[in-house]
């Protein structure tokens, strides 16, 4: 059990006496950032995660910290200023986790918009951060940046600015700094029924899914953060559904199947949909798409064969030289945004991103926003908990988000003093196949960072899982004495890990 979920069992069970101020559910962004602010504030936090953290949305996200262009293109100013800003912060305060990556944007010869108004868009986009980054390039040196995209018809592009993060890093590395405040986490307890004092929710009916014990925590605040899920949840308030899941799916394709030094964004030559390339941890990210997610939410969503082929599509339009199929990526994701329904008739791409709170018999309920704009919506809860609480809570917004004895190592998301007194072993530098993890990375992981099955490790503590053939099939005797060792797992556990893991990637990554 991880140093910031230890003794967690008993740590509900004994304040279940006491009850807490505010049970949170679900361990995604959205829930770890209401956490980390409401201790902060000083308030008793407890949150439950059912599967592990960050397993739902917030794993498979595009992994932008950005002000989002494609929302100044709908005219949604406020919530781009608002990322644009979010971004600027979360840079300064993660780096290492939340790193700026230059994108390049071509303008072909029929391309709508054209190059004055993407200029425009870029100019107010720039002011919004207040600093210039971008810029136009020539059609010869833009290419020399992106060797290989079609120059047909290619007028030139421009280079604009952004951020790229690691999701999960990024959720953990939250979580663990509520923890530092106090907070109390953990993965597989499942929020099963709510409990009612007065017509009013008191807390929360859980189940410990690793031994199957059920007990009740109680709080004076109960939050729903459980993203695509919150519709299930607040069906026990008699709140009627108000979600549209809409699926994004993405391709993970090795770095030399499809090198881009810098992110690209692109249109679908179908439907002039927004997509991207993006390096990302040594490989290549292409997605995404936008579609209605018809799947029950408790099957693990997966790109269609229909996705597939709309995105080689574009891959192959704008990278032909490239030659590219689905069976050259290493891996497939999806993921579900939790985007509340607006105006009936409306495509999915129109719905807007913007988060939304609703209180009903005192279950506060928050869905919708963005990866990016994780601690406005936190803030915005907070005011919502201080009316139940009857406190007034200032909004934080210049506290730093990194602890002062946590500072980052590793990929930036690793508290260093536990990482740099975790005793040395001689295999420690040794990567993991080719990406860039190495041994002592795993180790830190599975000793600090609450891993309960093998696919915690490989899809989320490291993402090696999509950055490997097979999911790192070829990999897993190299691991099996260091998880065994941390995890004190025999070698029939080990094998059923190993099964259900790859049963897992199979179904849900293998690229088709
Ligand atoms: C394809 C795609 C691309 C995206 N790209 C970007 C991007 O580049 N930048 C950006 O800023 N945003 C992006 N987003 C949006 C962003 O990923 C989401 O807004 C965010 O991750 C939502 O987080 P969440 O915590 O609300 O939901 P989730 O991450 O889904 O967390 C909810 C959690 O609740 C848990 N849960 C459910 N029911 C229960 C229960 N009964 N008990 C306990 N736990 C429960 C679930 O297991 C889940 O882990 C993207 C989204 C998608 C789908």
């Amino acid at each position: 059990m991880a140093m910031w979920t230890e003794g967690w069992r008993s740590r509900f069970q004994a304040a279940a006496e006491t009850r807490f101020d505010v049970l949170i559910i679900g361990g995604g962004i959205t829930g770890a950032g209401i956490a980390l602010e409401a201790a902060r504030a000083g308030l008793q936090v407890a949150l439950v995660e059912q599967n592990d953290f960050a397993s739902g949305t917030s794993s498979w996200s595009s992994k932008l910290v950005h002000g989002g262009l494609r929302y100044l293109a709908s005219g949604d100013w406020r919530l781009t200023r608002e990322s644009v800003h979010e971004r600027q912060r979360l840079m300064r305060d993660l780096p290492g986790l939340v790193e700026p990556l230059d994108f390049m944007l071509p303008v072909y010869v029929h391309d709508k918009p054209g190059r004055a108004a993407l200029g425009a868009a870029l100019g107010l986009y720039d002011l919004m951060a207040g600093k210039r980054y971008s810029h136009y390039m020539t059609p010869a040196t833009f290419g020399m940046h992106m060797p290989y995209l079609d120059r047909t018809d290619l007028k030139g592009g421009f280079v604009y600015r952004d951020a790229v993060t690691d999701d999960v890093g990024l959720t953990l590395r939250v979580l663990i700094e509520a923890a530092a405040h106090g907070a109390l986490a953990a993965n597989y307890v499942r929020a099963d029924e709510l409990i009612f004092e007065h017509d009013t929710v008191a807390g929360a009916r859980v189940t410990d899914r690793e031994t199957g014990a059920a007990f009740d925590i109680r709080a004076a605040s109960v939050i729903n953060a459980t993203g695509p899920w919150s519709d299930a949840l607040r069906e026990r308030v008699d709140g009627r559904p108000q979600l549209r899941p809409l699926r994004g799916s993405h391709f993970v394709f090795p770095f030399h199947a499809l090198p881009v030094a810098r992110a690209v964004t692109l249109f679908h030559p179908d439907d002039r949909r927004p997509l991207f390339a993006i390096p990302w941890q040594g490989a290549t990210v292409f997605g995404t798409t936008d579609l209605d997610h018809e799947q029950p939410m408790d099957e693990p969503p997966r790109m269609s064969a229909d996705e597939s082929d709309y995105l080689i599509a574009a891959v192959r339009h704008y990278f032909p030289s490239r030659d590219l199929y689905a069976a050259d990526a290493f891996s497939a994701f999806a993921g579900v945004r939790p985007v509340v329904r607006g105006e009936p008739g409306a495509s999915a791409s129109e719905e807007s991103r913007e988060s939304a709170i609703d209180v009903e018999k005192g279950l506060i309920t928050v869905t919708g926003g963005k990866l990016t704009t994780f601690r406005v919506t936190a803030h915005d809860v907070l005011e919502r908990v201080g009316q139940v609480l009857g406190r007034q809570f200032t909004r934080n917004t210049a506290a730093p988000i990194i602890h002062a004895g946590t500072t980052a190592a590793g990929r930036g998301v690793r508290p260093r003093p536990a990482y740099a007194a975790m005793p040395a072993a001689a295999d420690d530098a040794t990567r993991l196949g080719t990406t860039d993890y190495c041994l002592r990375e795993l180790r830190f992981a599975l000793v600090h960072e609450a891993v309960a099955h093998l696919d915690d490790l490989m899809l989320r503590r490291t993402r090696a899982g999509l950055l490997l053939c097979k999911g790192g099939l070829q990999q897993l005797p190299q691991i099996e004495p260091l998880v065994r060792d941390a995890l004190g797992w025999d070698s029939a556990r080990w094998d059923r890990e190993v099964e259900r893991y790859l049963a897992h990637w199979q179904a849900v990554h293998a690229p088709a």
